[in-house]
């Protein structure tokens, strides 16, 4: 049997999604000298191309076979609504195998942001929230999270210096790949982010979050509270109902501990759900014994669920309330009211 494997027979490498050193065994393999592999990482990484074609340092037979032997990622601009008053972007990708997911991009005084999906659709079933509708579809691998990076830089011309994981899914529900994800986005030798920009949100997974303690990165986490009490956190997200508020605030006085690293508490405001003075109390008193930034939401409401945000005195009271027990607390700046704001809603207008 001289003939070849049929090519739908051979599991495709994702070239990458792999670190430097797994990539000089798969150049080894090909039968390559080894710094071939730091060439193609450097064009794949730090110069961001997008095709083989543009690796003009390598031979063209070594090109044609990078094509057919693993074909780089590269996701399509399907949509971008670009906000008229901020210049908030927000792009609709499609995947290698169809799916569809959101990111966006926005520039602050700081510098520019972009905010990534971890999956396509989302298992976590939180209430309020238009990207859990239909339910997970897979996850995203690592080069799946960071070419929706690339792609933005690419489209923008633009230089991203922060990163955060709150698009559609739930990042520790997809760990390996995040970790991964993490380590090539911040890699010296590749596009270089510093770890301490890079964000990352999950709606409180706690084994989770013990682990990702022990990574030793240096990211900041964010966690999904909403509700001051379990009794009213289980009302809008399923999870509170596998691990309680206490478990949750063991964790992270953990991984502040480990990490040095404080936790950011997101909290989406919503209408006489979670919104009252006693609630902002409560959740005060969590922040204090966390350290912990509070990050107010003014839920975004999404035409499937009936959740309404309170008045602007309302949210103005719930923060003054936090301020004045001395909590750290802002109120998230809301970019490209005028394009499609909730999370998950443009890729559901296309489903
Ligand atoms: N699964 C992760 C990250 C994705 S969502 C998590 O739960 O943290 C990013 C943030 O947006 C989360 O805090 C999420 O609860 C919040 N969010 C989702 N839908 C929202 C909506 N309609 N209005 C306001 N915040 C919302």
């Amino acid at each position: 049997m001289t003939d070849s494997i049929p090519r739908y027979f051979v599991r495709q490498m994702d070239i990458k999604s792999l670190k430097q050193e797994e990539l000089k065994i798969l150049i080894k393999d090909m039968g390559e000298p080894a710094f071939r592999a730091g060439q193609i990482y450097e064009w794949m990484h730090v110069k961001l191309v997008s095709d083989y074609d543009e690796m003009t340092n390598l031979s063209k037979a070594l090109r044609q076979r990078l094509k057919e032997e693993y074909p780089l990622t590269v996701l399509l601009k399907e949509d971008m609504q670009e906000s008229a008053q901020d210049g908030t972007r927000k792009y609709l990708f499609r995947l290698p195998d169809g799916n569809m997911v959101e990111s966006v991009f926005m520039r602050y005084k700081h510098g520019n942001s972009v905010c990534i999906s971890s999956q396509v659709g989302c298992r976590m079933g939180c209430r309020f929230c238009a990207s859990t509708i239909d339910g997970l579809v897979r996850s995203l691998t690592a080069s799946e999270m960071l070419e929706q990076i690339y792609s933005v830089i690419r489209d923008t011309g633009e230089r991203v210096s922060n990163v955060v994981v709150m698009g559609i899914g739930e990042p520790m529900d997809n760990y390996d790949n995040i970790v991964r994800f993490y380590r090539l986005l911040t890699d010296e030798k590749g596009y270089n982010l510093s770890g301490r920009n890079v964000t990352i949100s999950t709606c409180g997974i706690v084994p989770g979050i013990y682990k990702l303690a022990d990574e030793g990165l240096s990211l900041t986490l964010a966690l999904s509270l909403h509700a001051p009490t379990d009794e009213k956190r289980r009302t809008i997200m399923p999870i509170a109902n596998e691990y309680s508020i206490s478990e949750l605030i063991e964790a992270c006085t953990y991984y502040f501990e480990k990490t040095g690293r404080r936790i950011t508490l997101e909290y989406s405001l919503i209408a006489g759900v979670n919104d009252s003075l006693e609630d902002a109390e409560d959740l005060g008193r969590i922040a204090k014994k966390l350290g912990a930034h509070i990050n107010l939401i003014p839920v975004n409401s999404v035409k499937e669920r009936d959740y309404k945000r309170g008045t602007k005195e309302a949210i103005e009271a719930f923060k003054n309330k936090l301020e004045k027990n001395a909590n750290n607390v802002t109120i998230r700046r809301e970019m490209g009211q005028d394009i499609d704001g909730a999370c998950g809603q443009l890729r559901r207008k296309y489903l």
